[in-house]
C-alpha cells in the first residue's frame, strides 16, 4: 500500500527511508512536520534552531515531490493537515514525549529505531543479564566491540588492550596556541539558510519565540552530502591526533582534533556504523594510530550508544533524579550565556564560546560547565534543560543521561562510578585557561581563591557521608581532614553570590 511515512526532524539520512532495513516502501509518500510550538516551549540557542530548520528544509528540497512538508503549530495539527485520519508509519522517535505521542495515535504504526548500532531488545537482554542497576559504559562498550566485530583481532581487542585511555589524557602541548591540525570542515550556506534566518527574525520580532546566542554563519552540515564531506575531512586529516589530546583544552583552538560530527549523527545525517567503519579502516591501513581510532570508536560505539540505551532503559522517571538533593537555581549570567557574569576565566571563556557557536568539546561541558553546576548545587533538571537549549547537538535522549547521570551525579551512581568534578589543578593541567585568570588554581581561601578549588572542597564536605562509602572517593574525602583552613573556606563559600 501507499501508507505515508513520517520523518521527524532528526531522521534525515537515507537509513530512515530504507525498505531493505524495515523502512517505508520505495514509493511511499513522505511527511515532514515543522512544529513551531517546539521552539516556543524553550528558549533555544538561535544557531540550534537555525541548524535544525535548515537541515529539515534541505532534506525536503532533496526529496522534492515525494514529501509533503507541513508548517504547523503542533505535530498533531501538522499530521492532520498532511494525512487526515489515514494510517502512517514512523521510525521510533528519539524522546519519551514523542514516543508517547505517536504511541497514543491509533493511526500511527511505529517501526524500529534507526541510527544506532544496538537494538532496544539487544540492550535489554544485555542489561537484564547484568542483573544490576549499575550499568557501566566500559562493559557495554567491550560487548559492542565483540558483537559487532569492531577493532578486533579474532576474539581479542586490536593491540591486546580494550582501553587506551591512559594514552589519551595528554595535556595540551606546552606554549602552543593551537594543536596545528587542519581545520574542520565548514559548510557553505544556501538560499535556504537565508530563508530560515528571516523566518527566525520574524518569529522573534512577533514575540512568538525567544532565543539566546548568536546565529553566525551556520557551522555544521545540514545535508547528507555535507555530513559525508565532514566525516571524510575528519578521518583523513584530523583523526590521527584525536586520541592523545582528546581531553585537552586550548583557548585559541576550540575544536582541537575533535570531529564535530555530533550534530550530523544526531540529525540522522550520518549513521554511527559508517563513522566507526571509516575510523577502523584508517587504522587498518596504517594511516592513524590505534589510540586515536580506538578513542574515537569508544565515543561513538561506547558512549553515544550507551547514553541512548540508558535513556530508554531507565525510563521516564530518570530525568527527575536528584540523589544529592540539589535545588539552587542557575544564575542569570549562565542562562543568558553571558561571559560578563564571572571573573573565572575558564567559565567566562566557555560561556562565550557556547554563546557564539552553541558548541564546545566534551571537557569544557563536563569539567567546566557541568562541574561548576555540580559544585554549586544547582537543580539537575534545570541544568539539563539549560544544556538542552544551549547546545546545537542537544536532544532530550542525549542530554538526560549526560547531565543527570554523568555530569550531575543526580542518579546516585547508576551510570558512573563517581562524580566528575575537580579543583582548579585539573583545569590548569589540561588547559591554558588559568594563566590569564585573576584567580590562582592552587589557592583555596582569600581574594585569589579559585572558585573551582574552593567549590570542589565545599562539594566534598557537603556530601562527605555519602562519598565516604564510595571506594573511588574515600581518598578525596580523607583529603578534607588534612585541610588546615577548611572552616575559613566553608565560611568564604557561604558568602558567595553564585
Ligand atoms: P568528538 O569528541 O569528536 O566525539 C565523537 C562523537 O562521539 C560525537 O560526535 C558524539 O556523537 C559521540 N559522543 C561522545 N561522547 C558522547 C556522549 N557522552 N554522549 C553522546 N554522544 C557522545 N553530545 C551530544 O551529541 N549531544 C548533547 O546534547 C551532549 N550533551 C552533553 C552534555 C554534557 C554535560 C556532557 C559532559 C557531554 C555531552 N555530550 C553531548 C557528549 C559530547 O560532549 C559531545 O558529543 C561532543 O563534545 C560533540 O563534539 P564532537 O562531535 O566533536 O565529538
Ligand atoms: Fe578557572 Fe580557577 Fe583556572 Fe581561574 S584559576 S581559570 S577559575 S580553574
Amino acid at each position: 500500500s501507499d501508507t505515508p511515512h513520517w520523518l521527524f526532524g532528526d531522521q534525515l539520512g537515507p537509513h530512515f527511508v530504507d525498505p531493505a532495513r524495515g523502512g517505508p516502501r520505495r514509493d511511499a509518500p513522505l511527511v515532514m512536520i515543522e512544529s513551531r510550538s517546539v521552539f516556543r516551549r524553550r528558549r533555544f540557542h538561535r544557531a540550534k534552531a537555525h541548524l535544525v530548520l535548515s537541515a529539515m528544509r534541505h532534506r525536503a528540497a532533496e526529496l522534492g515531490d515525494r514529501v509533503r512538508y507541513v508548517k504547523a503549530d503542533t505535530y498533531r495539527q501538522g499530521l492532520r493537515e498532511a494525512v487526515g485520519d489515514a494510517r502512517v508509519t514512523v521510525h521510533h522517535p528519539t524522546s519519551h514525549a514523542a514516543r508517547a505521542f505517536v504511541g497514543a495515535l491509533p493511526s500511527v504504526r511505529v517501526l524500529p529505531a534507526r541510527g544506532f548500532l544496538v537494538t532496544h531488545d539487544e540492550f535489554r537482554v544485555w542489561a537484564d543479564e547484568r542483573g544490576t542497576k549499575r550499568l557501566r559504559q566500559e562493559d557495554f562498550y567491550r560487548w559492542v566491540r565483540q558483537t559487532h566485530d569492531v577493532l578486533m583481532e579474532g576474539d581479542r581487542p586490536a593491540g591486546g588492550q580494550w582501553n587506551l585511555d591512559h594514552d589519551n589524557r595528554r595535556p595540551p602541548p606546552r606554549g602552543a596556541a593551537d594543536l596545528g591540525v587542519p581545520a574542520p570542515y565548514r559548510p557553505r550556506e544556501s538560499d535556504i539558510d537565508a530563508e530560515v534566518r528571516s523566518d527566525l527574525d520574524r518569529w522573534a520580532r512577533d514575540g512568538d519565540v525567544e532565543f539566546v546566542g548568536e546565529d553566525g554563519p551556520r557551522g555544521f552540515p545540514a545535508t547528507r552530502r555535507a555530513a559525508l564531506a565532514a566525516l571524510r575531512r575528519f578521518t583523513e586529516h584530523r583523526l590521527a591526533t584525536f586520541g592523545s589530546y582528546e581531553d585537552a583544552v586550548l583557548s585559541e583552538d576550540a575544536t582541537m582534533s575533535h570531529s564535530l560530527l555530533s550534530t550530523s549523527l544526531n540529525l540522522g545525517l550520518l549513521d554511527p556504523a559508517e563513522c566507526v567503519e571509516r575510523a577502523e579502516e584508517r587504522w587498518r591501513s596504517g594511516a592513524v594510530p590505534l589510540n586515536s581510532a580506538e578513542g574515537f570508536v569508544r565515543q561513538i560505539a561506547g558512549w553515544r550508544e550507551f547514553v541512548w540505551h540508558v535513556y530508554w532503559y531507565f525510563e521516564e522517571g530518570y530525568r527527575a533524579s536528584n540523589a544529592l538533593g540539589h535545588h539552587k537555581p542557575l544564575p542569570d549570567y549562565f542562562t543568558q550565556l553571558s561571559s560578563d557574569g564571572t571573573e573565572a576565566n575558564c567559565l567566562s571563556h566557555t560561556l562565550k564560546q557556547v554563546g557564539s557557536t552553541g558548541w564546545t568539546h566534551h571537557i569544557p561541558r563536563l569539567m567546566i560547565l557541568g562541574s561548576f553546576a555540580l559544585q554549586r548545587g544547582w537543580e539537575p533538571r534545570a541544568v539539563t534543560d539549560w544544556f538542552h537549549r544551549s547546545f546545537v547537538d542537544g536532544y532530550d535522549w542525549v542530554m538526560v543521561p549526560n547531565v543527570v547521570g554523568m555530569s550531575q551525579y543526580a542518579d546516585g551512581g547508576r551510570m558512573t562510578t563517581k562524580p566528575y568534578t575537580s579543583g582548579g589543578a585539573y583545569i590548569n593541567r589540561m588547559s591554558d585557561l588559568c594563566a590569564p585568570c585573576r584567580y590562582k588554581p592552587s589557592v583555596r581561601v582569600g581574594d585569589d581563591a579559585c572558585p573551582f578549588t574552593a567549590g570542589y572542597w565545599t562539594f566534598l564536605h557537603r556530601h562527605r557521608d555519602r562519598f565516604a562509602h564510595n571506594a573511588r572517593m574515600t581518598r578525596a574525602v580523607r583529603g578534607l581532614d588534612r585541610l588546615p583552613d577548611l572552616d575559613a573556606l566553608l565560611e568564604q563559600e557561604r558568602g558567595r553570590g553564585d
